[in-house]
């Protein structure tokens, strides 16, 4: 469970200290479940939806014990997650016609894209895969840098072009040169100016259509990083970036520095997108393939 620490304390230590002495789940007890839920960062939204559906489980048994109110948080909250069915890095769900599977990562600057992406390669080049990294934030000198120092770590390849030249050439030649030297996985990172959306829109877009000149399904996987520790902001570039592009997995990431946790379940719930990967700590290894019936076991132990 490592890095969950600090959600499971706000969330699993408070619900037994206000449990304790309590013996039926009663109009009380869920008013400061929902509190708890509340502040865990789950949501309003999602935490009025646990709330209801515990309240129909009090309908239909009116003795229902604190001592059950675990189980059922436990059983409800998992049904609310989305299925991550990635079971493990080794297939981790790559097409084998795919080659390169093409992974464009977007999020706001200061998420831990970079040091995702350099967690990610890791893991596939761990379990055999030859991959590539695109430095297609041609924005920031800097971005550019730290994916150069992370694919220095890792062991992988870098493609860059000098600052300000055009993302989509940069993701262009990344899965040119990935084919011609067959490379598995090609991961590319892109620049998270949320100040305007048509333009994150256009960008993307672009990107997208440069990409599948090359590799005509790309990008197989759309992964957009957000920063747990953020709560409900987290929420709110969820909001922006499926409106920009499709996104079809997510990253919850400094998971271990954070008691609201509970974001990863109002993210899911809300957006119905699956939480592929968790950020348990700024190393190499601190990257872990999300499996909700852990999550919630974790949280509730
Ligand atoms: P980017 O601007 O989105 O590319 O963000 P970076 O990858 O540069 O990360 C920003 C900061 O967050 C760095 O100091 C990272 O070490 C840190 N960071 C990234 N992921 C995690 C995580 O899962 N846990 C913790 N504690 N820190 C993280």
């Amino acid at each position: 469970d490592k890095g969950l620490e600090k959600t499971k304390e706000n969330v699993f230590s408070k619900l037994t200290k206000m449990i304790a002495g309590k013996s039926t789940v009663d109009d009380d007890v869920l008013d400061e479940l929902e509190e708890i839920l509340v502040t865990s960062d789950v949501g309003v939204s999602t935490t009025l939806k646990i709330i209801e559906r515990i309240e129909d489980r009090v309908a239909r048994d009116k003795y229902l014990g604190t001592s059950e109110l675990n189980a059922i948080l436990r059983e409800e909250i998992t049904g609310l997650l989305e299925e991550n069915n990635s079971a493990d890095f080794d297939k981790l769900n790559i097409n084998d016609n795919a080659r390169p599977y093409v992974i464009m990562v977007v999020g706001v600057n200061g998420v831990g894209k970079t040091t995702t992406i350099g967690k990610l390669a890791h893991k596939f080049k761990q379990s055999g895969k030859k991959v590539v990294l695109g430095a297609a934030d041609t924005f920031r000198a800097a971005a550019v840098d730290q994916l150069h120092i992370w694919g220095d770590r890792v062991g992988v390849r870098v493609v860059s072009q000098q600052m300000g030249s055009d993302p989509a050439s940069v993701a262009y030649d990344t899965l040119q040169s990935a084919v011609a030297n067959g490379e598995d996985v090609a991961i590319i990172d892109t620049a998270g100016r949320l100040h305007n959306k048509v333009g994150l829109m256009n960008e993307l877009t672009k990107i997208k259509n440069v990409m599948q000149k090359v590799v005509p399904d790309a990008p197989h996987e759309i992964l957009l990083v957000l920063d747990a520790s953020t709560g409900q902001n987290a929420i709110e570039q969820c909001k922006q970036f499926t409106q920009a592009t499709d996104v079809n997995a997510l990253a919850l990431t400094k998971l271990d520095g954070t008691a609201k946790g509970g974001v990863v379940i109002g993210i899911s719930d809300q957006f119905k997108i699956p939480v592929k990967y968790i950020g348990v700590g700024e190393g190499i290894n601190d990257l872990q393939l999300f499996n909700k019936v852990e999550f919630v076991n974790s949280l509730f132990k």
